[in-house]
């Protein structure tokens, strides 16, 4: 239970440094930088009026042309509407206004995301593999003579684009790829071999962005080319018969003795695969935003069927169990729209390291969509089952956003790990400061432990309405708890703490739900101090739910770090492994 959490009890110059640009690194570190998310990110009234106008285009056009359902009833390629969308402008959104495309910011991109997830998973998909990560690299490394070739295309959505990555043999472990680019003098081209696996807009597309293995300098280093599909060599395979997404294209992707010329490769050589994690970055959250949008339309029709559907000479919705699963929908779904567009709003800043807050949006915004679609399907009884209605499509639509783009395992493990680093390295400096002989993050003296510890800050988040004071003393105190948690587990674990993933996990998870729970603060208190507690009655509701369930989730996440059943854990699936499965019937 929160103790100390009532006001800063330290002066300010004893606390910790925030970790320059990056909100939750500074979070694992520590300390508390609630001035980087206080007040909530709005946009200014002419980037309101840009978006009204873009999401009405969308809204007629869809209401008009977009049925998701027939789309992945005919489970091919939607031409049709994507030509459409093409002639709206909606592939060029985010293409500056100097190379054709409308310059919409990452904030306005998400909303319209959020948008097409109401109507359709497929369309997010390739408008989502086109802006959010296949140009993206042209957008972020190219020079300005790549981006004066290439972006007017992109922003008339010809050529389609798609980011190739993944292999047959590297998925999750990405920088094992095996494609590899050989400069060739006598062509002053890289000839490039191999194949890339799962490739969205795979079967369409005209431009992706590959990346593969060169020698730079001796060194064996991932480098980012732009591959474009008229280049000899260059194919793609038959189309995947998938779970979900019927309408969207995935292919492997073929670079058979490909002449790459030297102008296409992008920015500096070596760096593509920090490039490939970069590009991601935005991907993840535009994904979570499309995840949110799927997640409201789930809610508004299990909310109307609730209402309709009689069972027991009344409406189901007056049922407590309906209730239950209709309100946490409704909380966990503020939750995951407060994160993704406080995380677009730190994004916009330019200056801010958004790395974690995008993974943290993918894991919670994927894996509360399932939930809500999941309790949909429920609360729709045996309709829910049946394919005339969307529950079931929109349950196997969703269920690939736990997996592409980094799976929510190996988000979880980016997240403790940079937080934890970052607490490290932090630590580190404090022992220096100490002049304490620390070689490794292992052998810390209590000492180093100890000082850093005492500064670690309890400060309260600013100005809050005391509306919202319960909640936000939960919030800062759990800010801390994972701190101090982190440091323990680093403490305990030392380097070896990369292969304790059981660790890793449960810091992840705090970690999400502290920020989703600091996302919902920060909006709700925005929304006081804008417009009046009365106007901000629904913000104030959603965001205490939310903050119940969410600090007992992280109290007992926390706890587990310490105690636990992992060595059961380990034991029983020893035991799988070794009988090759589930093992004995109980009856032969
Ligand atoms: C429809 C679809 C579209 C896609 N689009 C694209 C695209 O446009 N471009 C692109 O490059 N790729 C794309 N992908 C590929 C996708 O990103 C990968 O499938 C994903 O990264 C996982 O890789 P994998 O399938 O090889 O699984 P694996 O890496 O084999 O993982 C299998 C399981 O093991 C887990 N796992 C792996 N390592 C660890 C670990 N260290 N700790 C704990 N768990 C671990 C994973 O989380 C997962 O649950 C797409 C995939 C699909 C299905």
């Amino acid at each position: 239970m929160p103790t100390s959490t009532s006001g800063a009890k330290r002066k300010p110059a004893d606390r910790p440094a925030a970790i320059p640009g990056s909100f939750m690194k500074s979070l694992f570190a520590g300390t508390l930088p609630a001035d980087m998310v206080f007040p909530y990110p709005r946009l200014d009234t002419d980037a309101r009026e840009t978006l009204d106008l873009v999401l009405e285009s969308f809204r007629g056009w869809a209401r008009q042309r977009l049925d998701g359902g027939a789309i992945d009833r005919a489970a091919v390629f939607p031409e049709a509407q994507v030509r459409e969308l093409k002639d709206l402008g909606m592939l060029g959104l985010t293409v500056p206004e100097e190379y054709g495309g409308a310059g919409l910011s990452i904030t306005a991109y998400c909303r319209l995301m959020e948008e097409i997830g109401h109507h359709c998973a497929a369309i997010a998909t390739i408008v989502g593999a086109h802006l959010g990560i296949g140009s993206k690299g042209i957008l972020l490394y190219g020079t300005e003579a790549q981006k004066k070739r290439w972006l007017p295309g992109v922003a008339k959505g010809d050529p389609l684009c798609a980011y190739a990555l993944t292999e047959a043999g590297s998925g999750s472990d990405a920088a094992s790829l095996k494609t590899r680019a050989v400069w060739d003098d006598r062509r002053q081209a890289w000839i490039m071999n191999g194949g890339k696996r799962f490739i969205t807009n795979g079967g369409h597309a005209g431009l992706f962005t590959v990346f593969a293995r060169t020698e730079i300098a001796g060194e064996d280093k991932i480098s980012a080319f732009v591959v474009t599909r008229d280049l000899p060599g260059v194919s793609t395979g038959k189309e995947e018969d998938k779970l979900g997404l019927k309408g969207s294209s995935t292919t492997d992707l073929y670079l058979e003795n490909v002449p790459v010329p030297k102008d296409n490769l992008l920015g500096e050589p070596g760096r593509g695969f920090k490039y490939a994690m970069e590009i991601l970055n935005d991907g993840r959250v535009s994904l979570a935003a499309g995840a949110v949008g799927g997640a409201k339309e789930m809610i508004d029709r299990a909310v109307e069927y609730a209402k309709q559907r009689r069972q027991f000479g009344r409406p189901i919705a007056e049922f407590e169990m309906i209730r239950d699963k209709v309100a946490r929908m409704m909380a966990d779904t503020y939750a995951a729209e407060s994160m993704v567009y406080l995380t677009t709003g730190l994004a916009e800043r330019g200056d801010v390291d958004y790395s974690i807050e995008s993974a943290l949006c993918k894991i919670f915004s994927s894996e509360n969509a399932w939930r809500v679609v999941n309790q949909a399907v429920q609360i729709a009884g045996g309709n829910g089952f049946i394919k005339e209605y969307p529950y079931e499509r929109f349950l196997r639509d969703c269920r690939i956003n736990m997996i592409f783009e980094g799976t929510n395992e190996i988000l979880r493990l980016f997240v403790s790990l940079a937080g934890v680093q970052t607490l490290g390295e932090e630590l580190k400096k404090v022992g220096r400061a100490l002049r304490a002989p620390i070689a490794e993050i292992g052998v810390l003296s209590d000492f180093a432990f100890k000082k850093i510890r005492q500064a670690i800050t309890d400060e309260q988040f600013p100005d809050i309405d005391p509306l919202l004071k319960p909640t936000a003393v939960r919030a800062a105190h759990y800010a801390e708890t994972l701190s101090t948690t982190a440091e323990r587990a680093l403490r305990a674990h030392g380097k070896e703490i990369i292969e304790r993933e059981f660790v890793q996990e449960r810091l992840s998870e705090a970690a999400g739900d502290l920020y989703a729970l600091i996302a919902c603060l920060s909006r709700a208190n925005t929304r006081i101090r804008e417009e009046g507690a009365a106007k901000a009655r629904r913000d104030v509701l959603l965001t205490r739910t939310f903050g119940n369930a969410a600090w007992r989730r992280i109290h007992r996440r926390l706890g587990q770090v310490e105690k636990n059943q992992d060595a059961n854990l380990v034991r029983v699936s020893d035991l799988a492994y070794e009988q090759g499965g589930y093992g004995e019937n109980l009856i032969t």
